[in-house]
């Protein structure tokens, strides 16, 4: 991510709603990427350099956005949220500040994408190729769910996330059950999207073949690979041949965890830079270079965790295996730049 900063000069966060030294209003700009600064004008707000804007709805009505919109824009949602086909049910108290969470990470995964140039689409616009998310409740949420568990997870188009994904505690205690050394929303939804992408993609023979000699058989028996997953655990090399535990559990898993990793490098190599910690950013790198930058740099993030008393904020090892694995990711998405 960038360093943001009021017109003010004060240091803002990308999920800033309001600068906390001046007051103004704050507004991410998802066409320059940049915040911008608003003053009210006849309802609508005006930036610096004179623009119109209006906040997405999401905003105005639930403050769970941060978001601008073009003031002559049809929708009254902005372009991330424009993809949201289930919202939570806010007369249950906690879930406005759940989907608060859900959305700040949606839109960090969303500024990655457009950053990355990739090709996003709501089902209304693309209704056979489009994308959307469903924020989903279950029983352990409250009577009146039909579902006692709803998984996260993706399906033709569709990531649904759980909204205790949003709750600390539940998150963790679903971390712990499974036995994962990590457990984020960001990281949900950023292993989501690599579902959608290579779904999106309609691979050529030549990246299919690369991808089966990578990863396997992604047409193996996906319920019958999670089963076994679940039953028996990861295979005892797993960490010389993935990412994760769970990455083992079936080649398109495998897929996903490698696409959530390559974003997650590609957002932290752009904060480091942006912080003056590495001297270039990953759009000036090769991903061999990202790779070698990460390692040395998520051994120091872990390490200032633990100075202050944290566990590893990055509890993985990029080995050879993985490294190959980042590249064709790298590759999958030239593709979609050159197809642009
Ligand atoms: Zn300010
Ligand atoms: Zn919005
Ligand atoms: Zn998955």
């Amino acid at each position: 991510m960038q360093r943001f900063t009021c017109r003010c000069g004060q240091p803002v966060f990308f999920d800033n709603a309001q600068c906390t030294a001046c007051g103004a209003r704050l507004g991410f700009d998802s066409e320059a990427l940049v915040m911008r600064a608003l003053q009210p004008d006849d309802g609508q707000w005006v930036s610096e350099d004179g623009a119109t804007w209006l906040l997405c709805d999401n905003a105005i009505q639930h403050g769970v956005c941060n978001w601008l919109l073009h003031a002559d824009q049809e929708s009254p949602l902005c372009r991330a949220c424009q993809f949201n086909r289930t919202v939570p049910n806010l007369e249950q108290p906690a879930n406005s500040e759940r989907w608060a969470r859900l959305e700040q990470a949606k839109k960090r995964l969303f500024y990655t994408l457009l950053q990355l140039g990739l090709p996003l689409a709501t089902l209304a616009e693309s209704p056979q190729r489009g994308l959307a998310f469903d924020f989903v409740e279950d029983q352990r949420s409250g009577q009146g769910f039909c579902e006692s568990f709803a998984h996260t997870g993706y399906a033709a188009g569709i990531v649904t996330i759980n909204l205790l994904e949003a709750d600390d505690v539940a998150r963790e205690e679903q971390r712990e059950f499974l036995r994962e050394d990590y457990r984020t929303v960001l990281g949900h939804l950023r292993h989501e999207s690599g579902h959608y992408f290579w779904h999106l993609l309609q691979p050529d023979a030549d990246i299919a073949g690369a991808f089966k000699a990578l990863f396997g058989d992604e047409f193996e028996d996906y319920a019958a690979a999670l089963e076994a997953h679940y039953t028996q655990g990861p295979p005892q090399d797993w960490s010389s041949r993935f990412i994760s535990a769970y990455a083992s559990a079936h080649p398109s898993e495998d897929w996903a965890e490698s696409w959530g990793h390559y974003l997650h490098i590609y957002d932290a190599l752009e904060t480091a830079a942006a912080h003056g910690l590495v001297p270039q950013g990953p759009e000036e790198m090769t991903v061999q270079e990202r790779i070698t930058r990460w390692r040395d740099l998520s051994v120091t993030l872990n390490e200032l965790n633990r100075s202050i008393g944290l566990s590893d904020a990055y509890p993985f090892v990029l080995n050879t295996a993985v490294e190959l694995k980042l590249t064709f990711v790298d590759r999958v998405i030239s593709l979609f730049q050159t197809l642009r």
